[in-house]
C-alpha cells in the first residue's frame, strides 16, 4: 500500500514538473515603468489630478490613509472593524471586511499617487513618496512578513481576511518604485515579503483559500496576488512565480468562495453566467490569464476564451462593464447596468495583461474603448471629481441609477465625488490608477529590433535598441483628431522596425511610409536617421452600431458620441477646500429615437444627424458629442 501511494505522489509530482515547463511564451515585454511618460492632453488632465483628487485625497480622508494598519496597528484577535465614515446601509457582507479597508484605500491611493509622480517627474511628490516607501519598508518583520496582521493571526484563517489582498495593492506599489529606481533595498524586501508569503502558504500544500462559507471579498480579491508574481516572473525569469500563480488559481477554484465567476467549474459549465461583484469578476481574469500562460493547459486556455466572451456580454458600448455592484446574471445595458470605477480600472488593467501576453490588436481595441469612452466618460468632464457609479444612458446624477428605486439600499454612488466617503473610498483612489495604467502598456517590444506602439496616446517613450538609446515623441490629439506624429531621435543612425496598432474602426491608412500589414498592425522596417519622423493619419467614416439590445449608437474612430443633455448642477456633502461632491439634475426629458434616414456626418468634432424626438415624433437635426465629456446623456437610440 505504502509503495502504491508513493507512487502517485510520484506521478502527480511529475505532471506538476511537466506542466511548469511547458509555459506559454508572452508575445510582448513590458518596459519599465518610466520608460514611458505622457505628453500632450493626457499629461494635463494627469497633472490635473494630481493637484485635485489624486493629490489631495490623504487630506480630504487622513484617518483612513494615516491608519498605520501595516504598522503599529496591525490587526490582532480582537481588533473591532474600522469606522470608515460610510453609510453600510444594505450591507449584507457583514463587518470583517471592514478590518482590512484602510489597506486598500491607502495602498490604491499610494500606488495611483506613485506612478502618477513618476510619469510626471513631480519632484516633490517623489520625496513624499521617498519617505513612505521608507516608512512602510520598516515595518518589515525580520523574517519578511510585510502585512496587516500581527503574529498570532498571520497565515491562520478560516474566515474573511485581507492578508493576501493588503499584500496585493502594497506590493504593486513597491515594484511600481522599485522599477523606476532600481532600489535594491526596495527589490530585497519584495523577494522577502513574497518569500514569506511562498514559505507559510507553501505550494500545493496549503489553503491559502479554504475559508468556509460566509462572505469573503478579502480573500477573493487576494487572487491578485498573482500580479505581484506574474511581475515577479517577468523580472526575474524564475518560473517559481509562475508555478505559485497557477497554484494559487488552482486553490481558489477548488473553494468555497462568495466570488465564484471565475473558478473553474462555473466557468466550464455553459449554463453558468456571471453573478458576482463586477470587480472581482474583472480582476480575476488576470489570475486566470496568468494561470493559462503558466501552465499552458488546454483546458485553461479553453477557460479563457469563455470568460472573455461572458465579460464582453457585460459590457456597455463604451466598454463599461457591469458593476452595479453585483452582476446577477444581468446582460449589459446601456440604461439598467451601472458601472464601478473600480471594475473600469480592472477590467483595463486586466487586458492589459492580455496584450502583454497575447499581442492580439483586438485587445489593445477594448483597451482604448473603455479608457477613451467609459473611464473618460465618468470623469466630471470641469471639476477634480468620478462617478463611483455610471451608466452609458446617463438622465440625471443625484445619487440613484436614472431614478430608479432600489428596495434594499439607499442608493447614493450616481453621483461625482473626490471621495465617495459615504459608500467606500475604492473608486477615487482606482481613478487615480487608471492613466499610469493606460500609459504603462501603450509600447512593448517584442524582440531587441522591434518596438510596438499598442495602444494609441500621446506619450514620450525612452528606451534603447541594440543598445543605442531611443526617444520617440508620439506626437498627437488622438482619440480628437486621428493623426499622429512619431518624433524619432537616436543617438547614432539605427537599422530596426516599429509596429503600429492600426486600429479596427480604421478604413485606411495615410503615410509616405512604406509599410506591411500583419495582424493588425502596420510595421515601419527602416533604417532611421538621428532625428526622423513618421507621419500617418488613420481615415474613417462615421460608423453606425448595434448594442446588445438592437439599439443604435455612432462611433467616429475609437470615440462614442452621446447627445449631451443640459443639466443644473447641485451641490452637496463639501471636503476641504474647494472640494465638493456634484450632483446634476436634467433640465429635460426630452430622448431621441434613430432613423435610417440619418444623415450623420462628422465635423470638427462633433457628428451631425437626424433624429426623431419621441415627445413629438418630429425629426430634428442634433448634434452628438464625445461621449467622454458629457455629463447627462443618452447614447443609444
Ligand atoms: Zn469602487
Amino acid at each position: 500500500m505504502n509503495k502504491l501511494i508513493v507512487f502517485i505522489i510520484a506521478i502527480s509530482m511529475n505532471t506538476q514538473l511537466s506542466i511548469s515547463q511547458s509555459t506559454n511564451k508572452e508575445k510582448f515585454d513590458r518596459l519599465p515603468l518610466g520608460s514611458i511618460k505622457p505628453s500632450g492632453w493626457l499629461k494635463a488632465q494627469m497633472k490635473k489630478d494630481m493637484e485635485g483628487f489624486v493629490g489631495n485625497l490623504d487630506k480630504l480622508v487622513p484617518g483612513l490613509i494615516n491608519d498605520p494598519i501595516y504598522g503599529s496597528s496591525r490587526l490582532q484577535k480582537h481588533s473591532k472593524a474600522k469606522d470608515l465614515g460610510n453609510l453600510k446601509e444594505g450591507d449584507a457582507e457583514g463587518d470583517d471586511q471592514y478590518k482590512w479597508w484602510n489597506s486598500e484605500t491607502q495602498s490604491n491611493w499610494w500606488d495611483g499617487y506613485i506612478r502618477n509622480a513618476i510619469l510626471l517627474e513631480d519632484k516633490a511628490a517623489l520625496e513624499k513618496v521617498k519617505k513612505y516607501i521608507y516608512n512602510i519598508l520598516a515595518t518589515q518583520d525580520a523574517d519578511g512578513y510585510l502585512g496587516i496582521y500581527d503574529k498570532e493571526l498571520r497565515y491562520k484563517f478560516n474566515s474573511e481576511n485581507g492578508e493576501l489582498w493588503a499584500k496585493t495593492t502594497l506590493y504593486r506599489s513597491l515594484l511600481a518604485y522599485y522599477e523606476f529606481t532600481r532600489n535594491h533595498n526596495v527589490w530585497q524586501a519584495i523577494i522577502k515579503a513574497v518569500d514569506n508569503v511562498m514559505q507559510n502558504y507553501p505550494l500545493n500544500q496549503s489553503q491559502p483559500f479554504a475559508v468556509g462559507t460566509a462572505f469573503s471579498g478579502g480573500v477573493a480579491h487576494g487572487l491578485t496576488f498573482t500580479d505581484i508574481l506574474d511581475r515577479m516572473y517577468q523580472l526575474t525569469g524564475d518560473k517559481k512565480y509562475w508555478d505559485y500563480a497557477l497554484f494559487l488559481y488552482r486553490n481558489f477554484s477548488d473553494n468555497y468562495s462568495s466570488e465564484k465567476d471565475v473558478q473553474l467549474k462555473n466557468i466550464l459549465n455553459p449554463d453558468y453566467k456571471f453573478q458576482s461583484h463586477g470587480v472581482h469578476t474583472y480582476e480575476h481574469l488576470r489570475p486566470l490569464i496568468v494561470a493559462a500562460y503558466a501552465s499552458n493547459n488546454v483546458e485553461l486556455q479553453k477557460a479563457l476564451s469563455i470568460y472573455l466572451a461572458r465579460i464582453v456580454r457585460s459590457t456597455t458600448v463604451t466598454g463599461g462593464p457591469i458593476g452595479d455592484e453585483w452582476i446577477a446574471e444581468r446582460q449589459a445595458d446601456e440604461t439598467h447596468t451601472g458601472y464601478e470605477y473600480c471594475s473600469i480600472h480592472e477590467l483595463l488593467d486586466s487586458y492589459t495583461v492580455l496584450l502583454q501576453k497575447g499581442g492580439d490588436s483586438k485587445t489593445a481595441d477594448q483597451i482604448e474603448t473603455i479608457f477613451y469612452n467609459a473611464a473618460q466618460g465618468s470623469r466630471e468632464p470641469k471639476h477634480s471629481c468620478i462617478a463611483y457609479l455610471k451608466t452609458d444612458n446617463s438622465y440625471e446624477m443625484q445619487g440613484t441609477k436614472n431614478g430608479e428605486v432600489e428596495p434594499n439600499r439607499k442608493q447614493t454612488r450616481y453621483k461625482y465625488s473626490a471621495v465617495h466617503q459615504d459608500v467606500a473610498v475604492c473608486c477615487a483612489p482606482n481613478a487615480g490608477r487608471i492613466s499610469p495604467y493606460f500609459i504603462q502598456s501603450s509600447w512593448f517590444k517584442e524582440d531587441d529590433n522591434l518596438l510596438v506602439a499598442a495602444i494609441l496616446c500621446p506619450t514620450i517613450l525612452k528606451t534603447t535598441i541594440k543598445n543605442v538609446p531611443v526617444k520617440i515623441s508620439e506626437i498627437t490629439e488622438y482619440p480628437y483628431s486621428n493623426q499622429f506624429v512619431f518624433k524619432i531621435e537616436l543617438e547614432q543612425p539605427i537599422s530596426f522596425k516599429i509596429k503600429i496598432r492600426k486600429p479596427e474602426w480604421a478604413d485606411s491608412v495615410v503615410t509616405k511610409e512604406p509599410y506591411t500589414l500583419e495582424n493588425g498592425f502596420i510595421i515601419i522596417n527602416r533604417k532611421f536617421a538621428k532625428t526622423d519622423a513618421i507621419r500617418l493619419e488613420f481615415k474613417t467614416p462615421v460608423r453606425i452600431k448595434e448594442n446588445l439590445n438592437h439599439e443604435k449608437y455612432f462611433n467616429y474612430g475609437a470615440l462614442v458620441y452621446a447627445k449631451s443633455i443640459e443639466s443644473t448642477q447641485l451641490i452637496g456633502k463639501g471636503y476641504r477646500a474647494d472640494f465638493f461632491d456634484l450632483m446634476y439634475k436634467p433640465q429635460n426629458h426630452v430622448q431621441y429615437r434613430y432613423v435610417e434616414n440619418n444623415i450623420a456626418t462628422y465635423n470638427a468634432g462633433k457628428i451631425s444627424l437626424q433624429l426623431e424626438n419621441k415627445n413629438t415624433n418630429k425629426i430634428e437635426r442634433i448634434e452628438l458629442t464625445p461621449f467622454s465629456k458629457t455629463i447627462l446623456r443618452q447614447v443609444t437610440f
